[in-house]
């Protein structure tokens, strides 16, 4: 028997004791945001802590912030052995509305093999999985790699310490290469790793005319209107196609790969269903590309917010003092945020007529990131899924941001492989949220072996 298969059946043989734990650890009713539940947070910190020790990691603590508490653990280190920094969050978003809970969302409970509760699948579910995964390895030989944890206690509410606290353990931090499970597979029966992300960057734009509002009868047709202007202006930053016509955007931004494109392009993606997700007419976007690529892989600009003028009831004939809007852009991987942002607000000078008085105000910035679909981590979570799940994982990216994996490469160097377990439809953030538990067990089994590729790289 090898390694690997010891540690798989060390898990098989203890569903009934992850259902029983897991039930325990989801009772905890730690939700960030509520003042009144801090104790629980600080309870659910613990038995994570305790958690960790119990399956023999030899360093697991609670280190304090000014906000809910990280827990941190690591395995003996072997400095011959890659090194993983597994992230999760065991904090939950509050319940409201109680009263569309089928189940009481701290009374976890088990139908048809699937367990509903608070946090089942975003994300202390797959947190616990990862603690299992790793005490398979410990209980039944050797861990092939060395681990780290980190779990924070405040993704729900923005990570507010987490920055701090990763900039101030960079050290303690340093891996390989980071391995979250806090996303969705693509679909039921389609695991996937997802190794792309979008980058944003914000900005307001305030066009001002005249002192005041002015009496339309009085000055209407002499004067410039701001809502006019803003208008043009907003109308500018698209061509009948859809690109944007910021001079410069595109220049940072890698074109997709042939195998990149058959790889969406083989998803069993609903494009009808995904229309009546959206309940718009039709879909719209740049010309050339499918929707996924669209959403994973290009760059937007979008009006995010417009305001002028009198909208209260009934008429006021006016020419407003001033138009204001509020601008995002997503970017793909390589694409400098403040470099855009510069662009963007260059153009926007550019169009805009000497008749009214221009402000750009910078919002917030984060790049894109994206792990090479030949790393190392990569091509081992995909070997893993392959021996669990019998069929060939999707290679996925994602249209949005998830600032700790900026942070992860900007701050530690290292690159992130997005290894979730739960299904889009399992009303994470929802009344209802539920994990189905094969995912669980299958989810579990797939990290073990994950970890076996990465400590034995194939050398054929
Ligand atoms: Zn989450």
């Amino acid at each position: 028997m090898t390694d690997q298969d010891k540690a798989l059946d060390y898990l098989r043989s203890h569903h009934a004791v992850y259902i029983d734990e897991l039930t325990e650890f989801l009772s905890l009713p730690s939700i960030s945001a509520l003042t009144e539940h801090k104790e629980a947070v600080q309870a659910a910190a613990l038995w994570l802590q305790q958690r960790l020790a119990q399956a023999g990691i030899p360093v697991s603590r609670i280190d304090h912030t000014a906000g809910h508490p990280v827990v941190y653990a690591e395995t003996v280190q072997d400095p011959a052995k890659p090194t993983v920094l597994v992230y999760g969050h065991y904090d939950v978003q509050p319940v409201d509305p109680l009263d569309q809970w089928t189940h009481p969302p701290f009374s976890p409970t088990v139908v048809d093999n699937v367990l509903y509760a608070r946090g089942s699948s975003d994300d202390k579910g797959q947190v616990y999985m990862q603690v299992v995964a790793a005490e398979s390895w410990i209980k039944t030989g050797e861990l092939p790699v060395n681990l780290k944890f980190l779990f924070e206690g405040e993704e729900e509410i923005g990570s507010i310490h987490l920055d701090e606290y990763i900039r101030t353990h960079q050290e303690q931090l340093q891996a390989d290469v980071a391995v979250i499970s806090d996303t969705p597979m693509f679909a039921q029966d389609v695991p996937a790793v997802c190794y792309g992300l979008r980058g944003l960057a914000a900005m307001e734009i305030h066009v001002e005319g005249p002192r005041q509002d002015l009496h339309s009868g009085v000055f209407g047709g002499a004067v410039e209107n701001p809502a006019h202007a803003l208008a043009k202006i907003i109308a500018s930053l698209h061509d009948a196609q859809g690109r944007v016509t910021v001079p410069g955007f595109y220049d940072g931004v890698s074109p997709l790969t042939g195998q990149e494109r058959r790889n969406f392009a083989a998803l069993p993606f609903d494009e009808a269903d995904f229309l009546h997700s959206t309940g718009s007419p039709e879909l719209y976007g740049e010309a050339g590309f499918t929707t996924l690529e669209r959403i994973w892989a290009r760059p937007t600009l979008e009006v995010n917010g417009m305001w002028s003028g009198f909208i209260g009831e009934g008429r006021k004939t006016i020419i407003p003092q001033s138009a204001h809007a509020k601008l995002s852009c997503r970017l793909v991987p390589h694409q400098d945020p403040a470099a855009i942002a510069d662009q963007v607000a260059a153009f926007i000078e550019s169009q805009c007529p000497p008749t009214v008085r221009l402000r750009i105000e910078r919002g917030e910035g984060a790049p894109g990131s994206i792990t090479p679909l030949d790393h190392p981590a990569t091509q081992a979570a995909v070997r893993a899924i392959r021996d669990i799940y019998h069929r060939e994982a999707a290679y996925i990216r994602m249209g949005g941001s998830i600032p700790v994996v900026v942070t992860f490469e900007t701050v530690l160097h290292m690159p992130t492989v997005l290894l979730g377990f739960a299904l889009p439809d399992e009303n994470f953030h929802a009344p209802n949220e539920h994990f189905h538990l094969e995912n669980f067990y299958k989810g579990a089994e797939t990290v073990a072996t994950l970890w076996n590729y990465l400590g034995t790289p194939a050398t054929s």
